[in-house]
């Protein structure tokens, strides 16, 4: 009693003591060697990552990179505490692009391990540093051989901290767990090749991929059930979000194959999850899950990710706009999957426009909560704003040309005079959209009448008119795009025609013979080189026709396509528009509607 009063209790840890038991906040298990490796090996631009594991990782954890490697000053300084290249202050996390910052991974590996380095910065020195565990032996760096890129291994995990030792898992299930930080990381950076071998057996190779939902089918379904893997991608100020979700078809009793990830970390996020399956609701049968991932890409002044011992949470500024964009774009998205079944959104052959031309990525822009598909679909948007703007740049209806003196037709019938000719009943309802069927068309319920209404052919049609009536808005090309002719006659063409070709966003000069330059496209301009060269050449033959020409080109890969979704706004828009064309033909003379009356759909089934 009296000793304790006399002699203080509190003791100052010795400094290695003191760094063993952080360290083991931040390395508790292989898999967090293998998280905070992968994170380094990311962090120095590597493009093969291949993670090495021996007996769960506890005998060793070896993670393998042809990044930047390290000079042999780096290597000396890298595994002491606090030792990065990332940061300079805190300050720095506002904008700290990487996924590792705070310099304390590889000084707690080699506190808790025995940890090996081979570096080289690519030329001919290479060097290998070994420490650890802990202050046992003192730091060695020998020259090696290897070339650019680190290996780090560390070896022998917790062999001199029994204490630590015994909290983990059996072999198994430590590699589990390593397998699962590794297709963690694999997940979030599907550009990059992984390997992981486990045991001195390949286990997984995830060769670098194009998109998210490819990645995530690769390295987690079996055999055809990535055609069920949907990716959508939704904006808002100051982050983005990429979603992979899968179909109904790949429903799952449990929420295992849900994942969070924020600018490239996997993040425990219940509310965002939660997000996920509200905004799937509906369209999966009750009681079961979907699989999928949510990827935030976040402005890092907006996020903090320094709360987590691990990194494994983070906290948004505002995390409400987050959720809501999820939910919001998602029940948009699954609302439309819900009617059109299980097809797939077309291909989008064509990647001349940004947006519904993109074919099966989505794109959903929050705005002040409001979510429209609108997105990239620019060309859409903006020519359903011209038309709704500007509806005197289009001819009356011919044939149905109001009387001299007879006021404007409004553009939209209903609203109080039909445009669309005298239906012979009463006015005053508006066109009312009734569905969407085949993938295609449009049904509007309009005065007594049913229009069919071919949604690309409207939308082709929208954009040509648009195009023909007003400026092609063209852009300069970053690198202009060289090219050379085959002969003279498109020579004597493109110089000819040159102030021709710039009135529809084509401007060319002219280098040495026969070499020429596209300096600028009409703006959202998507083909491959060689097309366009293609497609510009393919002018030749327009003569007097060029400008109409053009315009159904540009309007032809502009339109959405069958398979596209328009949310009812923008759908019924199209469809007023459309009934609201004087020539309801699209450019290449196709109509752009059927019709059926009330009488004859009643006569078809015997009602009158
Ligand atoms: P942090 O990643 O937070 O900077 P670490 O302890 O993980 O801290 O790494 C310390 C430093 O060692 C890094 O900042 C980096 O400069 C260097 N480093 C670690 N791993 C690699 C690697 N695989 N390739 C190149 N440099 C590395
Ligand atoms: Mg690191």
């Amino acid at each position: 009693m009296m000793d304790t009063l006399t002699k203080s209790r509190i003791q100052i840890l010795p400094p290695e003591e003191a760094r063993k038991i952080a360290a083991g906040e931040v390395v508790n298990r292989p898999a967090a060697l293998v998280r905070e490796f992968i994170d380094n090996a990311l962090d120095a631009g590597s493009t093969l990552i291949e993670l090495v594991i021996d007996e769960g990782g506890i005998r060793r954890t070896e993670v393998i990179d042809n990044g930047g490697g390290m000079t042999r000053e780096d290597l000396e300084l890298c595994w002491y505490t606090h030792a990065t290249s990332k940061i300079r202050s805190l300050e720095d996390l506002n904008t700290a692009e990487t996924l590792g910052f705070r310099g304390e991974a590889l000084a707690a590996a080699a506190a808790v391990a025995r940890l090996e380095i081979l570096t080289s910065t690519g030329g001919r020195e290479a060097w290998q540093l070994e420490v650890g565990p802990g202050n046992t032996t003192p730091p060695r760096i020998t020259q090696t051989r290897r070339a650019k890129g680190t290996n780090v291994r560390a070896l022998g995990l917790f062999d001199t901290i029994p204490a630590r030792k015994r909290f983990l898992k059996r072999e198994g299930s430590e590699a589990n767990l390593c397998r699962q930080a590794f297709i963690d990381k694999a997940l979030a950076f599907y550009g990059i090749s992984f390997r992981f071998i486990q045991d001195g057996k390949l286990k997984l190779f995830l060769p670098a991929v194009n998109s998210r939902k490819e990645r995530f089918a690769q390295a987690l379904l079996t055999g055809t059930e990535g055609l069920f893997l949907y990716e959508i991608t939704l904006g808002g100020t100051g982050f983005s979000v990429a979603v992979v979700a899968g179909g109904p078809e790949l429903y799952r009793n449990d929420r295992r194959q849900q994942y969070v990830f924020a600018n490239g970390r996997r993040i425990q996020d219940f509310s965002l999850l939660q997000a996920l399956e509200y905004g799937l609701q509906g369209w999966f049968p009750n009681g079961t899950h979907p699989i999928g991932g949510i990827y935030v890409s976040i402005d890092p002044a907006l996020a903090d990710f320094n709360i987590h011992p691990a990194k494994q949470e983070a906290r948004f500024v505002d995390a409400g706009a987050i959720h809501h964009a999820v939910t919001q774009g998602l029940r948009d998205f699954s609302r439309h999957r819900n009617m059109a079944g299980t097809e797939k959104f077309s291909d989008g052959e064509n990647k001349l426009w940004d947006g519904f031309a993109e074919g099966k990525e989505t794109v959903y822009q929050d705005q002040e909560g409001k979510n429209e598909a609108a997105g990239s679909s620019q060309a859409a948007a903006l020519a359903l704003e011209a038309l709704l703007e500007n509806p005197r740049s289009f001819a009356p209806l011919p044939g149905r040309n109001p009387r001299e003196g007879d006021p404007e037709p409004p553009l939209f019938a209903g609203e109080s005079t039909p445009p669309y000719g005298d239906l012979g009943v009463d006015g005053g309802s508006a066109p009312r959209l009734a569905g969407r069927v085949f993938d295609l068309f449009l049904l509007v319920e309009w005065k007594d009448r049913l229009f069919i209404i071919d949604q690309h052919a409207a939308h082709e049609r929208l954009l040509f008119n648009r195009f023909m009536a007003e400026a092609i808005p063209k852009q300069e090309l970053l690198v202009p795009l060289s090219f050379t002719t085959e002969s003279e006659e498109d020579d004597r063409f493109l110089s000819h025609r040159r102030e021709d070709l710039a009135k529809l966003g084509i401007i060319i000069t002219e280098g040495e013979e026969g070499l020429w330059y596209i300096e600028a496209l009409p703006a959202n301009w998507r083909l491959g080189d060689a097309e366009t060269v293609k497609e510009i050449l393919k002018l030749k033959t327009a003569g007097e026709d060029m400008a109409e020409r053009w315009a159904a080109t540009l309007s032809c890969h502009g339109a959405i396509k069958d398979g596209d979704y328009l949310d009812d706004t923008t759908a019924l828009a199209l469809a007023k528009a459309a009934l609201k064309f004087p020539e309801p033909r699209c450019p290449h003379g196709r109509p752009i509607w059927t019709e059926l009356s009330r009488e004859e759909l009643f006569r078809a089934v015997r009602r009158l």
